[in-house]
């Protein structure tokens, strides 16, 4: 048998990482500053986190939601803590997209509706409506039989306020677009969908999944604007690879047996690997790193020509150059032997550890420097 072949791959094999660096079979050093999509955040093979997944795997990998988890609660104070949210609710998934399903759901169960507000280049996942073809109507929210989503333009502050209604579910938006290109949301566009929601009773679903986590310097990117959302999605640097997603849930919203749920979600050790990221979260001041060297890439990064525009906060920064980036990309991988992303053809995107160091920025920008010449 052979994978199902669907990922464009480089032939490269890691076997071996620490921090920000890899190493493949052959021994050769790269410097890693895209984290596999944003995923790893505390840095590859943190000793603290290795240790708190090993302990735990060592006891007890893996018993089903219908037992007491007392990690699970032990994740949700320390989420609360960080956050900021201490009121908030935690449910527990594998996956953005499955974040992002139950934060719909959850919108629909709560005022019945199914008209939702998107954005254009907005990304939120690749399931599909799985519940539509379940036959559980205890299950199916709304959204699931008939949904109705319309895509208004980012930032559009006032398309926002025309759009939302009285028969709006939810607007889900992410704070900053990550596949759709670095795109920060605007203190005004973000008080815009609070405010409409408020006014018809809407749900506010924040999508942090690429964007929160302290990657933008602040643990989550609405403190930006200040406003709170009802429900707000994450997964990717949860886990530092560990597959763990879920949503944060306001406490207007009342739980009831068999509303969510999930088989794998909230289990032993992805609970281990989350409690783990959030300490050393904590212990390193690794939101404080995140803000000061992502400064610091952004002011060197200024000083070069040849950017068409820079865009992000903290280590989630979106260079656009005005031509396709494809082989640059690939002389800083194969030459420079720097991992970075990309969105779009034109904007190469870095989300390194959230514990990189200017050094390895500074690696990055004398390659890139190269190549811009
Ligand atoms: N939401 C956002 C903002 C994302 O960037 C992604 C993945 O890139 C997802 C949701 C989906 O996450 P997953 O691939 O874990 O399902």
């Amino acid at each position: 048998m052979n994978t199902f072949n669907v990922y464009p791959i480089y032939d490269i094999n890691p076997v071996k990482a620490l921090n920000s660096t890899l190493w493949d079979e052959n021994g050769t050093k790269y410097t890693d500053l895209y984290g596999g999509h944003a995923v790893i955040s505390i840095g590859h093979s943190h000793p603290e986190y290795v240790k708190a997944i090993s302990d735990q795997v060592a006891n007890l990998g893996f018993y089903s939601n219908s037992v007491r988890i007392p990690l699970q609660q032990q994740l949700a104070e320390k989420l609360g803590e960080l956050s900021g949210l201490p009121d908030y609710q935690l449910f527990l998934a594998n996956s953005g997209a499955e974040a992002n399903e139950n934060a719909l759901k959850l919108a629909s169960f709560h005022n019945g509706r199914k008209k939702i507000i998107a954005f254009k280049k907005g990304f939120h996942g690749r399931s599909s409506a799985a519940v539509a073809v379940t036959d559980n109507p205890n299950i199916k929210a709304a959204i699931n039989d008939d949904s109705h989503v319309i895509f208004l333009d980012y930032n559009d502050a006032e398309a926002v306020r025309e759009a939302v209604d009285d028969e709006t579910c939810a607007v889900i938006v992410e704070g900053i677009q990550g596949v759709g290109g670095i795109h920060v949301g605007s203190d005004e566009f973000m008080k815009a969908i609070r405010e409409s929601c408020d006014q018809h009773g809407a749900v506010f679903i924040h999508d942090s999944v690429q964007c929160g986590y302290g990657r933008s310097g602040k643990f989550f990117t609405w403190e930006f604007s200040g406003v709170k959302p009802d429900i707000i999605s994450m997964a990717k640097g949860m886990g530092n690879g560990f597959p763990v997603g879920g949503i944060l849930i306001s406490p207007k919203f009342e739980a009831k047996y068999g509303l969510l749920g999930t088989t794998f979600g909230g289990n032993h050790l992805a609970c281990a690997a989350a409690l783990s990221v959030l300490q050393v979260i904590e212990e390193e001041g690794l939101l404080d790193n995140a803000r000061v060297v992502g400064e610091y890439a952004f002011d060197q990064l200024k000083k070069i020509s040849g950017i068409k525009e820079l865009r992000g906060r903290g280590l989630m920064i979106g260079i656009e150059l005005d031509q396709p980036v494809k082989e640059i990309r690939e002389k800083i991988l194969f030459d420079d032997k720097i991992f970075t992303g990309v969105a779009g053809a034109h904007t190469i995107r870095l989300l390194p550890s959230l514990g990189v160091c200017k050094e390895e920025i500074d690696a990055f920008i004398s390659a890139l420097k190269k190549y811009l010449i």
